[in-house]
């Protein structure tokens, strides 16, 4: 099991990476008073470099992919993701959409490829998954609470792999991630 930097405070920055806003619906009750997680001294920040955490929803579109590593990359180590809904998960409905690369799995692979060793990742499957979730992995990243389930992991073969997949994009799409790549700094 991974351990995970426990922290006094955690700031949060919110990524939709192409989530139908159902996810993030249920991030807004988990930051509003009724769940309030503000008294577990979780703050909402405007920006990634000001964040501990992310709190990704969202499959990760071929759109949004350059802007999502940028967000990772600028959040302070220790960095902590908090993968929303199945989509942020493992791509859910999406997963093989010819728009999307995949859930936070496909996007680790993509990282590692580049070089970069993706953050600790703490998974709340659903769709969308309820607020006492979004509070109960916050309180975890605080603390103040165990970890219900480990990760199982069913290995099946994919229906198409990351490199496959990057493959199938246009010229010009390949080309601007590529670009993207060897502009951005690899720690
Ligand atoms: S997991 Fe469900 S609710 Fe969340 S973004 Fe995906 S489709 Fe929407």
């Amino acid at each position: 099991m991974v351990s995970i930097p426990h922290r006094k405070s955690i700031w949060v920055f919110h990524l939709n990476s192409g989530a139908c806003n159902a996810c993030d619906i249920e991030i807004i009750d988990a930051i509003t008073p009724y769940h309030d997680v503000e008294r577990l001294g979780v703050k909402l920040v405007g920006s990634p470099r000001h964040a501990d955490a992310i709190l990704l929803t969202g499959p990760i579109t071929i759109e949004a992919l350059p802007k999502v590593v940028r967000a990772i990359l600028a959040v302070p180590e220790p960095k902590i993701v908090i993968a929303i809904g199945s989509c942020a998960c493992g791509g859910g409905i999406w997963r093989d959409s010819y728009a999307v690369l995949g859930g936070v799995d496909r996007l680790y692979t993509y990282l590692r490829e580049h070089g970069i060793e993706p953050p600790i990742t703490i998974y709340i499957p659903g769709c969308p998954p309820k607020p006492e979730a979004i509070v109960y992995a916050l309180a975890m990243v605080r603390g103040l609470v165990e970890q219900k389930q480990k990760k199982i992991e069913y290995i099946e073969k994919p229906s198409i792999e990351v490199v496959e997949y990057i493959e199938k994009l246009s010229k010009e799409a390949k080309k601007d991630l590529e670009k993207f790549f060897k502009g951005i700094e690899v720690r």
